[in-house]
Order: C-alpha cells, then sequence, then structure tokens
C-alpha cells in the first residue's frame, strides 16, 4: 500500500489467529468446539500457498520418523488418521501437508490463504490486524483477541562470523535446502548441532566430495534411541522459565542431547558425524580453523536454527529489556488480548498440540 492509498475499512471477527501451522490448526479447533464459529467469528489466516505450515516448506527428502515425529492434532483420530500410520516412503511435506488439508476440510476450518498479517496493532475496540495478499490486496481485521501462531521458518537464524561477506561460495540456510543432489562432487561445511545439521550430514554422504562439521558446542548425544521423557521435560522447562522472563528461548536440542537413531548409530560409526569446534572465521574460498587449519568449502550450510516470528508484532512493542517476549501459560503479560501458540515450551509439535485447547480456553475466557 502507498501512503496516499485509501486505509481499506475494516472487518471485524471476535478472534483471529495468525498461522495455520500446528499451532494455529489446534487452536482454531478448540475454538470451534468452545462454540465459535470458523470463517466468522474465528478467522484463520496464513500466508503460505498450501497446507501443512512450516513441513510443505521441507526438503523433498526429509520423511517421517524417530527424528521427525509429528504428533497427531486434536480431532485427526475420529477422521481414522494417524501419523503412525503415515506411509513413511513418502516426503513427510507431502503426508503433513495431505492429513492437514483433509483436518481443515473435515473441521471446516476455513483458512484464508495466502494472506499475510503485516502487522497487529492496539486500535479502540481491540487489535487491528493489517494483511496483504501476494497480488498486493491489503485489508484490516479489527479483532477482540488476536492468537500468533506464526512459527519459526519465517526467521531463520544465521549468526555472524568474520568473512562472511568476503566468502564467495554458496550459503543457505536450513531454509534454502533442497537436495544432496545439488552438492554432488562438492566440498561442503555444514554448521550447527541440531537435527536438520546431521540430517544433512548423513544425506550428503557419499554424494559430497567431502563434508566437515563444526559446532559452538560439542554435540552430546542423548544414549537412547529416542528423546528422554526426563530430558524434553526438563528442556520445555527451561523455554517456560525463559518465556516467562521475556528472555530469548534457549534452543531445545541444548537441554535433551540428541538421540541416537541406528541412521546416526551408523553414521558416527562411519566417522560421518564427526563435530568440530567452530571455526574462527571464513575465507574467499573456505573456513580457517582455530587452529591455523585452511578447509576449503564449496559451500557452507547454516543449520543453527531459527527464532520465533514475530515481526509483524513489532507496533505491540511486546520486547522485554531481557530481548524476548514475556509469555506466560500462552498469554503475552505485555498484551492481554494477545496469545502466542506454539511459543517457547509449546514449539514442539506435541506442545503446540496441548497449547491448542489451553488457549481456547483462556481466549473464550477473555471474550466473555
Ligand atoms: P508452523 O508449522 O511454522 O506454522 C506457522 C504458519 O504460520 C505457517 O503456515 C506460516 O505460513 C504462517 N505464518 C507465519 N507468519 C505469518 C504471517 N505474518 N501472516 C500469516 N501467516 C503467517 N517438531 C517436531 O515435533 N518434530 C519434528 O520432527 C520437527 N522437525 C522440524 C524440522 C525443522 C527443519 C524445523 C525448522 C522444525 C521442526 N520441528 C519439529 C518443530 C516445528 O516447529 C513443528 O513441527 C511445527 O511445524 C510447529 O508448528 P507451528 O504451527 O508452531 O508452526
Amino acid at each position: 500500500m502507498t501512503d496516499d492509498a485509501p486505509t481499506p475499512t475494516a472487518q471485524h471477527a471476535r478472534v483471529v489467529v495468525i498461522g495455520a501451522g500446528q499451532a494455529g490448526l489446534s487452536v482454531g479447533y478448540h475454538l470451534g468446539r468452545l462454540g465459535l464459529a470458523p470463517g466468522s467469528d474465528v478467522v484463520l489466516l496464513d500466508r503460505s500457498p498450501g497446507t501443512g505450515g512450516a513441513w510443505q516448506f521441507r526438503w523433498e527428502s526429509l520423511r517421517l520418523g524417530a527424528a521427525h515425529r509429528v504428533s497427531d492434532l486434536p480431532g485427526m483420530h475420529e477422521m481414522g488418521l494417524r501419523f503412525d500410520d503415515a506411509d513413511r516412503s513418502r516426503p513427510a511435506r507431502d503426508v503433513v501437508g495431505e492429513y492437514y488439508r483433509r483436518f481443515e476440510e473435515h473441521h471446516a476450518l476455513r483458512v484464508r490463504r495466502p494472506v499475510e498479517v503485516t502487522a497487529v496493532e492496539r486500535v479502540e475496540g481491540g487489535l487491528c490486524v493489517s494483511t496483504r495478499t501476494p497480488d498486493g490486496r491489503v485489508g484490516r481485521i479489527v479483532a477482540e483477541v488476536v492468537v500468533n501462531a506464526s512459527g519459526t521458518w519465517g526467521t531463520p537464524f544465521v549468526p555472524w562470523y568474520p568473512g562472511r561477506e568476503v566468502y564467495r561460495g554458496r550459503q543457505l540456510d536450513t531454509t534454502g535446502y533442497r537436495s544432496a543432489a545439488e552438492f554432488a562432487g562438492q566440498d561442503v561445511v555444514v554448521v550447527g548441532g541440531g537435527t536438520s545439521a546431521i540430517g544433512f550430514l548423513l544425506e550428503l554422504d557419499g554424494v559430497a566430495a567431502r563434508t566437515r562439521w563444526f559446532t559452538r558446542r560439542p554435540v552430546t548425544w542423548s544414549g537412547t534411541s529416542a528423546l528422554g521423557v526426563e530430558s524434553a521435560v526438563a528442556a520445555v522447562r527451561e523455554q517456560d522459565r525463559a518465556a516467562r522472563a521475556g528472555e530469548t528461548l534457549p534452543s531445545i536440542v541444548s537441554g535433551t542431547g540428541v538421540p541416537v537413531s541406528r541412521r546416526i548409530r551408523a553414521g558416527l560409526d562411519h566417522g560421518v558425524l564427526r563435530d568440530e569446534p567452530m571455526f574462527a572465521r571464513l575465507d574467499e574460498d573456505g573456513v580457517v580453523t582455530g587452529d591455523g587449519e585452511h578447509v576449503h568449502a564449496d559451500a557452507v550450510i547454516w543449520a543453527t536454527g531459527f527464532r520465533a516470528d514475530l515481526r509483524h508484532l513489532a507496533p505491540l512493542h511486546l520486547r522485554t529489556g531481557a530481548g524476548g517476549v514475556a509469555v506466560e501459560d500462552g498469554r503475552s503479560a505485555a498484551e492481554p488480548r494477545l496469545f502466542l501458540a506454539g511459543y517457547g515450551p509449546q514449539a514442539s509439535t506435541i506442545g503446540a498440540n496441548r497449547a491448542g485447547r489451553l488457549i481456547a480456553r483462556q481466549v473464550v475466557a477473555a471474550l466473555a
């Protein structure tokens, strides 16, 4: 919209939900069960073209399995759908996209897409949600309550290291990875200690000429093949503490350690997964380690995590002095008409699901 374009007339809704990934769909479903009509009382907006939330963008080779277990949405079982029964030979993005599409249809959630939320502001009577579609049409919806469920995929985090600007090879983050074949015969440096980095290294084995793996902290292997309940609980508790304190959120993997699946065990045994301390800098054609070794790299993949995508909430000035956003049980401490689903302790598929009911109940109480 140009500055002199007329301000569009505002529509009204009781609740606007931003994002129709797992967290947004879960909230939408529970709001429906509590008597709010999707499409009129509750408006769900999503900027992406298809169903599946962030999963629709994940790389073709990614499959659902031990490392990538997706919890079922509430209300999926009554449709006879379970991710545990899903076809593991199909790309995860296709399976999740299809299941979520059927879920949205079955529960008539009437998601509007692609509609991007560009800003949320305080106005008389509630919060004004400004929107834009890819063809440039803008809109405004004034809602009594807003539930933000925008995930993290839109804001990959890449740390700054000296020489990033002089390096002439290819640099990409997790969202830019398509397939190992793109790196056939190349020297590849992978950065980051999470499941994405590990997945890339395993895929690149035997395809790339050489890989080297650098991490800020030594990788802790959890010693079990699946995420232990205790470490998961501790990691979620730490996320919750940070969210309540308004601090930046710690990475989940730093709290849990990485479970050693059969595939990872084979990678460890064959020396594919050998993490080294973070390099000191990049130069024109590679990276230089702390010991001064030059490592040639045709490509550097930054699998260094994500941050919550809250850019459209900037007009609400939610950032605390500690650098984060204060959130208690899914509700913003600074703006009681705003809920954040899938944030902090809820940022896993299990958490995002449970959050749905918790937040929907609070939303209905806030409306009353
Ligand atoms: P998302 O799935 O990201 O959905 C958010 C939605 O909001 C998107 O559809 C997006 O289009 C929309 N949106 C964002 N901003 C706007 C805006 N301004 N306006 C309108 N719409 C907007 N978790 C697991 O439990 N198991 C896994 O195996 C797993 N693997 C992962 C792998 C990767 C590479 C990553 C990055 C994450 C993984 N996660 C995994 C965590 C992941 O965050 C969850 O699986 C799940 O996607 C979170 O759901 P969500 O609804 O919070 O976010």
